[in-house]
């Protein structure tokens, strides 16, 4: 089995992170500063039952009006045609009209099924804290799942893999 997964989200939550944790490797360039991910970068994690090639999105920017913004949401909503599962990464503590930007492109998602990860829970000394969020967010999209993760700190990911590696 193998299967394409698109991480998607707002600058600087965590996605490049992610991936770099998932497939072992520092693929991808992570940074402080946005748009550090000007392109679209593959992973593949390679495990003994399967392959999940990984197609970590720059930003989605709602700024329409430079020619770079505009050409990095092409790349970041052509990784959404034509992949197995959607990973829509949130920050558990920060929410912002980026996030609700790219929240309403899920609505393209068809029948794609759209994990929720929802990221950064190391920040949070009350997990019950995120609790608003989630349920903001499952009244707008039908998530297939949802898991609070750190990318940073690789907490949950096993579980994130094995959701991802179920539905491929
Ligand atoms: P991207 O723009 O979505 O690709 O975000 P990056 O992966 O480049 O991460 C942006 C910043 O968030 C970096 O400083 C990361 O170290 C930090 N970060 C990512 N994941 C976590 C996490 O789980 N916990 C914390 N505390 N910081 C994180
Ligand atoms: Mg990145």
């Amino acid at each position: 089995r193998c299967g394409l997964v698109a991480i998607i989200g707002r600058p600087n939550v965590g996605k490049s992170t992610l991936m770099n944790h998932l497939i072992g490797q520092k693929v991808s360039i992570t940074s402080r500063k946005p748009q550090t991910t000007r392109h679209r970068i593959h992973g593949i994690l390679t495990r003994d039952d399967c392959q999940i090639v990984f197609a970590d999105t720059p930003g989605i920017h709602t700024g329409q009006q430079r020619a770079l913004n505009r050409a990095m949401n092409e790349a970041a909503m052509s990784a959404l045609s034509d992949v197995d599962v959607i990973c829509f990464m949130v920050d558990s503590d920060k929410w912002n009209e980026g996030d609700e930007h790219v929240l309403s492109l899920l609505a393209r998602a068809g029948d794609i099924p759209v994990i929720l990860v929802v990221n950064k829970v190391d920040r949070l000394d009350d997990k019950a804290a995120m609790l608003p969020l989630l349920d903001k967010l499952n009244q707008r999209h039908d998530f297939a799942e949802v898991i609070p993760v750190s990318a940073l700190g690789g907490h949950n990911l096993d579980v994130l893999e094995q959701a991802l590696v179920s539905r491929l």
